[in-house]
C-alpha cells in the first residue's frame, strides 16, 4: 500500500499528514458505484439534487477555517489569499442558478406544436483538478458536474491531498447518496488509471500538456473531455494609459498568487513611449512587496507550490538571462527561507526565442516587451499557443474594443484587473480550453443537449 504524503513548501517540505493512494482495484471499484448510482441520481430534478448538495455545501463552508489552514500548508498561499479562496459566492451562484439555467428550454413557437431541449447529464463522470485553487477548482467542478446530474469520481491533485481528503469527508458525513461522489487519491499514474476506466466523460482542470493526453485519451474513447488549461495571457498597455494605475493593475494581474494562476498576465506587451515610465512605477510596487512566511498578514509572496516548481522556474529565468533579457527588479529571497520559495523578477529585452515568452510561467516572472502599432500589439499578444485570457488598458474604449475583438482568447478585461464572476463563462482558446465553466455555458457543458418536438 502506497502512501502520498503531503508537505509544506513554506516550511522546508515538513510533511503535513499523508493518504492512501488509490490502486487501480480502488479505481475500478470507484467507477463501479459511480455507474450504479448514475440512474437514480440522473433521475432526480435538479431541484432535488441542489436540496442534497446544500447540507454539503454548508458544511464545506462551515469548516472554512480548516480548510484555509489547509491550502495555505499544502500549497504556500498566502493567509489572505487562502481566505479569499474559501468563499462560497461562486458555489452559491452555481446552486441559485441551476434549476433555471437546466430547465427545458422553448426553442420556437409553432401553432399546435411544441419544441424544447432538454439538458440531460452524460453519466459517470472523472472529475481531474490542479493545485492551484485546491478548494475552488475542486468545487467549481465538482458542483456543477453534479448540479448537471452526472455521477462523479474525483482526483484532486497529489499537492495538495489533505484538501480533498477534507472535502470527500464532508460528503461521507452526510447523508449523500451512495456512489454519486466517489473519491480517489495519487498523482497522474492515478489520473490516467482514471481515465482509462469506463467513463462518460471528463472534466478536466490542469495543464495543456495534460490536457492534450486526456483529449486524445477521450478520443480513443469517443467520449468528450471538458478541458479548463494553462495560459500565457498578454496585456497591453497603451501610451494613453494613466502610468500609476496600469503598473498597479499589470503587478497585481501577474504576481498574485506568486504567479501561479492560469488566468494570470504572464506576458506585458507596452507602447514604446511609455515604457520606461511603466517599467519604473512597476520596479517601484515590486520593491515595496514583502517575500516570506505566507500565514502572516502581510506577505504578498510565499512559495511557489513545490520544489520542482522552483527547478523550472529557475530554468525559465536563466534561459532568458542567457539571451540576453535583462533584470528590471527582482526581490531577494532571505537566506532564513526554507522551502520552495523563488524571487518574484520583472524582465526586459525579450525575445520570442526565450521561454519566459512562449511557455506558461507558473511563477513570479514577468517579461515585458515594447510596440510602436497596434496591429504590432496585437501579433504579439496572439503570438502563443495559448488563448485564455488577456488585459487592455487605454482611454480610448473604441480602440480598446476593436483590440479586443482581435485577440484569440476567451477573456479580455478592459482598464481593469481581474473581475472574475461566476455568471460569466470562463476558459479559453486554442490550447487552453474546451469548453466554459461557469455562467449559462458552464452548466450546459456538462449536459448533452436533447431537443423533444410534440404535435
Ligand atoms: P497538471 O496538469 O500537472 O495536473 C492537473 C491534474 O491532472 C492533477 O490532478 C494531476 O495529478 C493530473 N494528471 C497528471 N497527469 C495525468 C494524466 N496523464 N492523466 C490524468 N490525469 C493526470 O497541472 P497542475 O500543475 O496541477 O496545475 C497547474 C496548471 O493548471 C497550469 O497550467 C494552470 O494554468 C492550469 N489551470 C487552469 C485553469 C483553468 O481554468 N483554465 C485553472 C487552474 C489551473
Amino acid at each position: 500500500m502506497s502512501v502520498l504524503v503531503s508537505t509544506n513548501p513554506a516550511q522546508n517540505y515538513v510533511p503535513l499528514g499523508e493518504v492512501t493512494v488509490s490502486t487501480l482495484a480502488k479505481v475500478t471499484e470507484a467507477t463501479s458505484r459511480a455507474h450504479m448510482a448514475k440512474k437514480g441520481w440522473s433521475s432526480l430534478s435538479v431541484k432535488e439534487r441542489i436540496e442534497l448538495l446544500k447540507p454539503i455545501v454548508d458544511a464545506i463552508f462551515a469548516a472554512r477555517e480548516d480548510f484555509v489552514q489547509l491550502i495555505m500548508s499544502e500549497t504556500g498561499k498566502t493567509l489572505s489569499l487562502s481566505r479569499d479562496e474559501v468563499d462560497r459566492g461562486a458555489v452559491d451562484w452555481l446552486m441559485e442558478n441551476a434549476e433555471t439555467i437546466l430547465a427545458p428550454q422553448k426553442t420556437c413557437d409553432k401553432p399546435g406544436e411544441t419544441h424544447e431541449i432538454w439538458y440531460e447529464p452524460f453519466g459517470v463522470t472523472a472529475v481531474i483538478t490542479p493545485w492551484n485553487f485546491p478548494l475552488g477548482e475542486a468545487l467549481k467542478s465538482l458542483i456543477s458536474t453534479l448540479l448537471a446530474g452526472n455521477t462523479v469520481i474525483f482526483k484532486i491533485s497529489e499537492e495538495c491531498p489533505l484538501v480533498g481528503q477534507k472535502l470527500g469527508e464532508v460528503f461521507t458525513k452526510h447523508d449523500f447518496p451512495i456512489g454519486v461522489f466517489n473519491q480517489v487519491y495519487g498523482d497522474g499514474s492515478v489520473g490516467e488509471a482514471l481515465t482509462n476506466q469506463d467513463v462518460d466523460l471528463i472534466v478536466f482542470t490542469g495543464s495543456s500538456a495534460v490536457g492534450e493526453k486526456i483529449y486524445k485519451k477521450a478520443a480513443d474513447k469517443f467520449i468528450k473531455a471538458h478541458l479548463e488549461m494553462g495560459g500565457s495571457n498578454p496585456g497591453i498597455v497603451f501610451a494613453d494609459a494613466d502610468v500609476k494605475s496600469a503598473a498597479q493593475i499589470m503587478i497585481d494581474a501577474r504576481f498574485q498568487h506568486c504567479g501561479q494562476i492560469c488566468d494570470s498576465m504572464k506576458r506585458l506587451i507596452v507602447e514604446a513611449p511609455i515604457k520606461d515610465d511603466l517599467e519604473a512605477a512597476m520596479k517601484e510596487i515590486l520593491e515595496s512587496m514583502t517575500l516570506g512566511d505566507p500565514t502572516k498578514e502581510e506577505t504578498d509572496f510565499g512559495p511557489l507550490v513545490a520544489e520542482r516548481q522552483v527547478r523550472l522556474a529557475e530554468a525559465q529565468l536563466q534561459d532568458a538571462l542567457d539571451k540576453g533579457a535583462r533584470i528590471v527588479a527582482q526581490l531577494e529571497v532571505d537566506k532564513s527561507l526554507k522551502g520552495a520559495f523563488f524571487p518574484p523578477t520583472i524582465l526586459a529585452d525579450i525575445t520570442p526565442d526565450m521561454r519566459v515568452w512562449h511557455e506558461e510561467v507558473f511563477a513570479p516572472i514577468l517579461p515585458i516587451v515594447s510596440f510602436q502599432a497596434e496591429t504590432e500589439a496585437i501579433a504579439l499578444a496572439n503570438d502563443t499557443i495559448y488563448g485564455l485570457g488577456s488585459r487592455v488598458i487605454t482611454a480610448d474604449m473604441d480602440r480598446a474594443k476593436r483590440v479586443a475583438r482581435q485577440i484569440n482568447a476567451g477573456n479580455v478585461e478592459i482598464n481593469q484587473g481581474s473581475r472574475w464572476l461566476p455568471c460569466n463563462p470562463f476558459g479559453g482558446y486554442k490550447a487552453s480550453g474546451m469548453g466554459r465553466t461557469y455562467g449559462e455555458a458552464g452548466l450546459r457543458e456538462l449536459c448533452q443537449i436533447k431537443m423533444v418536438s410534440a404535435a
